[in-house]
């Protein structure tokens, strides 16, 4: 079978991959690759039979619009700043924690140009780049020391190697549990080099249980906090206090962990500070998840346990880059003020917004919907912490529900993520919501102009 005459008019009229990457200019090696694409789905529309007038200069015009707008999407950053209408406050797909104004300062301050990392500037001697967190981790935690590193996951391998590494680690089975991210314990301990001893049930745990298993090559007992899920009814677990008077060192994974004693929403996550007072001898928690920072691996502890842990060779490997370090330093620094730590970090701020605030945030969204022509009303709805954190708590408050017309909730949705800025939305029992919770204050218009820009499109 020959291709009708027009159809193979049509193809040969195209011009060649090298013009029309000309006709769109540098970088040549990416123009080269949009016009190879827009010249292929064009070819690919006339063998499907798709005919257009031959050559017409209509025709040419707009293969090179459609070849510029994949230039434009080639070239666009990969890793881009997105609205979080997703309600999820702690989403490791968006990069968990916002940093506070003033971390972000921080960073874009020392981002651009050189710092005393690890330079005394009293001393004019190489310093070390701990000895920017320290003081303020002690004083937060009351441990005697500290070390931070890249992440919770890099913190629990480092305590482990370093106080068990080639002996056991007593954990109990009712915290061999899975973070996500490819989180699981018995793997964690297996990569420190230590030997995993399981003790208990999936939902009891005693002491007896413990002591049982201790012997000459016990290395550590490690505890687990279930971050992400809850354990209720036939239930029991060992305090960590209970723990502590055992002898062998104690490690306790506290994920989220609290440092804010202050907030009634952070009542069920483990407070770093009495694991520290009971004797554990590391307590590990991660920078980015309640604690409202940077992606961070945070051990405090005993002078001695956090040495062995610093002088292991593991820790050079699993060492914090100096910008996390930089939002580190200023994110602790908030909360010597709690007050001032719940106003200005955003995590603290979300958890905590008043019912009024949201109503506000909620009622200007649809305004700003309805005036640019989408349809939008304000629903009741409730959003998780997310992230490993509190997964028994739902925060209750308003959300917008946004009219998607003819389309499907979730090629809307789609619509919404592939817009400029990419905003996430939630689709629940069938609607399109945008949650307001997650939205700072300061993006509700922009979001409202983006969703109405992408569903109209
Ligand atoms: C989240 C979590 C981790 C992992 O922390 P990262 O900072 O993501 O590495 C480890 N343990 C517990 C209990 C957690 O909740």
């Amino acid at each position: 079978m020959t291709a009708p005459p027009n159809r193979v008019k049509a193809m040969r009229s195209l011009p060649s991959v090298e013009r029309l990457a000309l006709a769109l200019g540098p970088p040549h090696e990416l123009a080269v690759r949009a016009a190879r694409e827009a010249i292929e789905a064009r070819r690919d529309e006339i063998a499907a039979g798709a005919d257009s007038p031959p050559n017409a200069s209509g025709d040419e015009d707009a293969l090179t619009d459609h070849a510029r707008a994949i230039l434009e999407r080639l070239q666009r950053p990969s890793l881009r700043r997105v609205l979080n209408a997703s309600g999820v406050i702690v989403h490791t797909g968006l990069g968990r924690a916002p940093l506070a104004d003033g971390a972000a300062d921080a960073v874009a301050v020392l981002a651009g140009g050189y710092s005393n990392l690890e330079l005394d500037l009293e001393e004019g001697e190489r310093g070390s780049r701990q000895s920017h967190v320290v003081a303020v981790l002690c004083d937060l935690t009351g441990a005697r020391d500290a070390l931070v590193v890249n992440n919770c996951a890099a913190a629990v391998v480092l305590a482990a190697a370093s106080l068990a590494g080639g002996r056991e680690v007593i954990v109990s089975r009712g915290q061999l549990v899975e973070i996500g991210g490819s989180f699981r314990m018995p793997d964690v301990v297996e990569a420190s080099g230590a030997r995993l001893i399981e003790v208990g049930t999936t939902n009891r745990t005693r002491v007896g249980d413990y002591s049982r298993a201790i012997g000459p090559e016990t290395g550590a007992i490690l505890r687990a906090h279930r971050s992400n899920f809850g354990l209720v009814g036939f239930a029991e677990d060992v305090e960590i206090e209970a723990l502590c008077e055992l002898g062998p060192p104690v490690i306790d994974d506290v994920g989220s962990g609290a440092l804010d004693a202050g907030m009634p929403a952070l009542a069920s996550e483990p407070a770093a500070r009495r694991s520290v007072a009971a004797g554990a001898a590391l307590t590990c928690f991660s920078g980015d998840k309640l604690l409202g920072g940077p992606q961070a691996g945070i051990l405090v502890g005993t002078a001695e346990a956090i040495e062995m842990a610093r002088s292991h060779p593991l820790a050079r490997a699993l060492r914090i880059d100096k910008l996390s370090l930089t939002a580190l330093e200023a994110t602790l620094r908030l909360y010597r003020e709690p007050a001032r730590a719940r106003a200005e970090i955003p995590v603290l701020r979300m958890l905590e917004s008043p019912r009024e605030v949201l109503e506000r945030r909620a009622a200007r969204l649809v305004g700003g919907l309805v005036a640019a022509g989408a349809g939008a009303e304000v629903v009741e709805s409730s959003c998780m912490v997310g992230g490993g954190a509190l997964p028994l708590l739902e925060l209750e408050g308003p959300a917008v529900a946004v009219a998607t017309g003819a389309l499907r909730v979730e090629d809307a949705a789609a619509r919404l993520r592939l817009g400029d800025p990419p905003v996430i939305a939630r689709v629940r029992r069938g609607r399109l919501l945008l949650e307001v919770r997650t939205l700072a204050g300061s993006e509700v218009e922009e979001a409202g102009a983006a969703v109405a820009r992408a569903l109209e499109a």
